[in-house]
């Protein structure tokens, strides 16, 4: 038995205002390509790697594709026919294979296409010149569509865990059950329940209650009820499509009536979506927050993230919303980890450790998150090249290369300075790597939702999150939604709502 795999997941913020080309697609994570991606095989941390694990018991033929994953804009035509062309190319060469695995994130949008996990699932089928099997793994912020469920008739399944720990699991499952689907061992049918409910990222992270008990719920009606996989989907409120809503979508065997099931999960979704609301803070607030968090008896750091400006959202990485803030406060023992901007980075390099930087730093990406910042006689602290390995679990194993960091005093506090937008700050790395020990320090300040739960809840003595203007703000009101359906919870609260 042979089967084609491959991870093309795009995460679309509908709002950001900058080219979604396909460098911009792979900019906070790594593209490999063909035999490159054997690469991710033992990385646990990233979701290709269940698929091997998944085929390799089960002695299949694996032919790798593409891995690329990144938030970003729209993407334009030429970025997505270019990663789907990488994958038909394989196809058109092994039309022998017996299946396609495929992570598909769930929430990618390109121009003129609201829904490219169907378009890459048909262009799929169109290489293979037959009717074959799809099995797809998706992201947590799938925006699940239909003609999603239609293609993908080997299942759909999708993570469970926010910040992202079971990317291997969900993958592995996918795998599992499209081998067992070919070998005639099981007939998957999907079913999928959508809820109208907007979900502010920062408040979903499943490590704690209200919302671990989401999959919590779902896992438990799983195993009563004998499905093979029931995932509920936050969904991605930042892709304005008319799909974009949170939903439950079940898989079971042939028999089963996956539809009530799907039906009597939405409704219990519905009926707990006041858990899903969050307590935010603009720049000030947080910052005050924080203080009163640090003064508290006990070792360690506040952790403020800064939800709005988040690159895991599609967001610059460059917004001065609490990077204003800190220099405003310019208090001791107060540190910014990470702000891209490369510019300011090359200054540090050519003035060395010691040496002297000043210029406008951060808010050159776009005009949605804040000015730049004038900085004067910043000292450079330390330097790195920026590269390193990420410890958080939901990264474990991943190289990141931000292309060169510096660490800057300005006045009392510091800032790290990066080369490049990679990614969110998933764990201590950005720190580490420009010889920052976070417990010195009061207050560390981020640009992540909730990924960086998955590290910083173990380290930090308290966590604020902040909610400056940007395109990953948690105020939904503020976006010129256009294709949104109405009315929508938190938008609309009073409506009502039936499966
Ligand atoms: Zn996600």
């Amino acid at each position: 038995m042979k089967i084609i795999i491959g991870c093309l997941n795009h995460e679309a913020n509908s709002f950001a205002t900058d080219p979604g080309t396909f460098e911009r697609w792979h900019r906070t994570n790594f593209v490999a390509i063909g035999d490159e991606v054997w690469d991710y095989k033992d990385k646990r941390g990233a979701h290709l790697a269940g698929m091997f694990s998944a085929a390799e018991e089960e002695g299949v033929e694996i032919v790798p594709t593409i891995f690329l994953a990144g938030a970003a804009p729209v993407l334009t035509r030429e970025a997505l026919d270019h990663g789907v062309e990488i994958i038909c190319d394989v196809i058109r060469r092994n039309r022998d294979a017996d299946g396609l695995c495929f992570c598909l994130h769930g929430a990618g949008v390109a121009e003129g296409i609201d829904d490219i996990e169907t378009y890459t699932m048909r262009k799929m089928r169109e290489a293979a010149g037959k009717d074959i099997p799809i099995a797809i793994s998706c992201d947590l912020h799938a925006n699940i569509k239909p003609e999603m469920l239609q293609e993908a008739d080997a299942g759909v399944f999708g993570m469970k865990q926010y910040p992202h720990n079971d990317k291997f699991e969900t993958a592995y499952l996918a795998m599992k059950t499209l081998i067992a689907k070919l070998r005639g061992e099981v007939d998957p049918v999907t079913a999928y329940c959508p809820v109208p409910i907007l979900i502010p990222c920062s408040g979903a992270s499943t490590l704690k209650l209200p919302m671990k008990a989401f999959p919590d719920h779902m896992a438990a009606y799983c195993k009563e009820k004998g499905l093979i996989d029931v995932t509920f989907f936050n969904g991605f409120p930042y892709a304005d499509t008319a799909h974009t809503r949170c939903s439950v979508v079940v898989v079971g065997r042939r028999g089963q009536d996956v539809q009530a099931c799907a039906n009597e999960l939405g409704r219990w979704v519905w009926e707990h979506r006041h858990e899903t609301t969050v307590e935010l803070y603009d720049a000030a607030g947080a910052w005050e927050k924080a203080c009163e968090e640090a003064a508290k008896p006990g070792a360690g750091f506040v952790a403020i993230n800064e939800t709005s400006d988040n690159p895991g959202a599609g967001c610059p990485g460059d917004g001065t919303g609490m990077l204003r803030e800190l220099l405003r406060r310019n208090e001791p023992g107060t540190i910014f980890g990470y702000i891209y901007d490369k510019e300011i980075l090359d200054k540090a390099m050519a003035a060395g450790v010691g040496g002297t930087v000043s210029g406008l730093l951060g808010g050159k990406s776009d005009r949605c998150h804040g000015e730049p910042v004038m900085i004067e006689n910043a000292v450079v602290r330390a330097l790195s090249d920026g590269r390193g390995i990420y410890v958080s679990p939901n990264k474990v194993g991943q190289d990141v290369n931000y292309r060169g960091l510096a660490r800057l005093q300005i006045g009392n506090a510091e800032v790290i300075v990066a080369g490049a937008c990679a990614n969110q700050t998933f764990d201590d790395r950005p720190f580490v790597l420009t010889g920052a020990d976070l417990n010195q320090y009061r207050i560390a300040v981020l640009k992540s939702s909730t990924h960086f739960h998955g590290w910083f809840d173990d380290h930090a003595k308290a966590i604020v999150t902040a909610n400056t203007p940007g395109n990953s703000t948690e105020n939904f009101s503020l976006f010129p939604y256009k294709k949104l359906r109405r009315p929508i919870f938190p938008l609309d609260p009073e409506m009502t709502f039936e499966p």
